[in-house]
């Protein structure tokens, strides 16, 4: 019933070396998440099972719901979609990193929470690389004096940057600015502020993680490519 996964899934890990390769990167730099909103528990099981260590949901209220049935031995669960402050204390503990962290006042939410449950929360901090007005997150201009702000924050942890490109027919014309990203990736990081690790580039998705890899990226949120198109609801 799920061969289509097992065959994405065996594509896509092909691709993603071919593309390392070419590019001179290790296979090894790449990370492989599989984005689940939307997709039925046992699909997800079902690629957990191939060999996903890496699941991505967008939204609260759907993650709650479905991880009761899932198989998360050993399996990072990230928060990859936009997060309301009222709901911060539903994923604050609970997931293994919220890289959709785009506005200061949200991160100050989650570091008081995370302060308050005795943890310390990794974070990625959102950059809207194409500018776009429906879009969160911070812009490529100000997402270095932001995190310099995150880095007083003592319930945080920054691991890193993530991005939604704009969509588009021709993964081309994101290029450009998914190099932009990786270069800033390397700016922040070569001023080592505390708390901040930049370790994980969180860019490209079914569309365009070929060219998001060839500019840096060290990790790939793949969904429809993995796991055929969402039905939309
Ligand atoms: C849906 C989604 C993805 C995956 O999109 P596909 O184009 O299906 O690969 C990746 N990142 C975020 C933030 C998403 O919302």
């Amino acid at each position: 019933m799920f061969e289509h996964i097992t065959e994405n899934y065996r594509r896509l890990r092909e691709e993603i070396a071919a593309v390392c390769a070419a590019s001179g990167r290790a296979p090894g730099e790449v990370r492989l998440m599989a984005v689940t909103k939307t997709v039925p528990p046992e699909a997800v099981n079902h690629a957990i099972a191939l060999g996903i260590d890496l699941i991505g949901e967008n939204r609260v209220q759907e993650l709650s719901e479905k991880r009761p049935r899932l198989n998360l031995d050993g399996v990072e669960v990230h928060l990859i979609g936009h997060l309301q402050t009222n709901k911060v204390r539903a994923v604050v503990p609970g997931v293994d990193c919220i890289q959709s962290v785009d506005s200061m006042h949200l991160a100050r939410e989650i570091s008081a929470k995370a302060e308050k449950s005795g943890i310390i929360q990794p974070v990625l901090a959102e950059v809207n690389i194409g500018e776009e007005e429906r879009k969160f997150g911070f812009t490529l201009q100000s997402v270095a004096s932001a995190l310099e702000e995150f880095a007083s924050l003592p319930g945080l942890r920054v691991d890193g940057l993530m991005t939604v490109a704009p969509f588009t027919r021709n993964a081309g014309k994101n290029c450009a600015n998914f190099i932009l990203l990786h270069k800033i990736f390397l700016d922040i990081n070569a001023k080592k502020l505390d708390n901040i690790y930049m370790r994980t580039l969180s860019m490209g998705m079914s569309s365009d993680f070929r060219e998001a890899i060839i500019a840096g990226s060290t990790l790939v949120r793949v969904g429809s490519a993995l796991f055929g198109q969402r039905v939309v609801r």
